[in-house]
């Protein structure tokens, strides 16, 4: 395996699956699955859970409400999402894995505040951790919380589960057919090309404290794996001299 312990970023995209918003529970079992077979490995994991299938802090306009009450309720979204994927991650193992939620925002009754070093201890006894409400505060997505919870708990590296995307790419290809998918690409070409797959103050922090970023399609099954295995799937941003584009 290359890496020992990681944390996985699962957008609510994920949870939502062929629906706009909501829960979609063949997707939600499928992604149990995956992490499940990851973990059946040895690779102890965090997960960093989103929101958007519930909401996103950017709609305030829409709503006519401030930023920061819609980035609330974002937030809360993200502890929804985090006790259905504790659910049924919890169901899926046959209650063999213990899965642990722990939350920004203090819900003391259904889950764990967030400590760092009780994460690293629950990572290190095998447990599967997963961190709710982002960072707690407003005006972020789950993108750089995820990127900060994974430098607090020491994993090697971030892994950026997309839904029907399998990286970042040199231009938008839903607009741009001859755009071509990155292998390999340096965090600076990703922040100076605005390449839109991730936020920019993720990919930042990432950048400053070394941290590698894989981005690839949770949609095709075994993804995960394989890139802990050590094939080149998606696309992996990190500090490197020279990019790689997909011939
Ligand atoms: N959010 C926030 N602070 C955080 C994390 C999340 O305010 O630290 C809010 C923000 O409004 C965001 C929403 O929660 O839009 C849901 O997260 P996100 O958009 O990242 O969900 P995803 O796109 O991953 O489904």
């Amino acid at each position: 395996m290359r890496y020992k312990r990681i944390v996985l970023k699962l957008s609510g995209g994920a949870i939502s699956g062929k629906y706009e918003s909501g829960f979609d529970p063949i997707a939600i079992d499928y992604i149990a699955d995956e992490i499940l077979a990851v973990y059946n490995k040895g690779v102890q994991i965090g997960i960093t859970m989103g929101g958007g299938n519930i909401f996103r802090g950017h709609l305030c306009t829409q709503w006519g409400i401030e930023r920061a009450e819609a980035d609330n309720i974002g937030m809360m979204g993200t502890i929804i999402n985090s006790l259905m994927m504790r659910g049924v991650l919890t169901a899926r193992s046959e209650g063999k894995v213990e899965v642990r939620v722990m939350t920004a925002i203090p819900v003391n009754t259904v889950a764990e505040p967030y400590i760092r070093l009780r994460a690293i201890n629950h990572l290190e006894k095998g447990y599967i951790v997963i961190f709710a409400a982002g960072i707690g505060n407003p005006y972020v997505t789950t993108d750089y919380p995820g990127v900060q919870r994974t430098l607090e708990v020491r994993a090697e590296a971030i892994f950026f589960a997309k839904h029907k995307t399998n990286g970042i790419f040199t231009d938008d290809p839903n607009k741009n057919p001859n755009a071509k998918l990155y292998r390999r690409v340096n965090y600076n070409t990703v922040v100076h090309q605005d390449l839109d797959a991730l936020d920019q103050s993720a990919v930042i922090l990432a950048r400053d404290n070394n941290l590698p970023i894989h981005v690839f399609d949770f949609d095709q099954k075994g993804s995960m794996a394989r890139v802990l295995e050590g094939e080149d799937v998606g696309t992996v941003i990190l500090q490197t001299s020279e990019d790689v584009i997909e011939e």
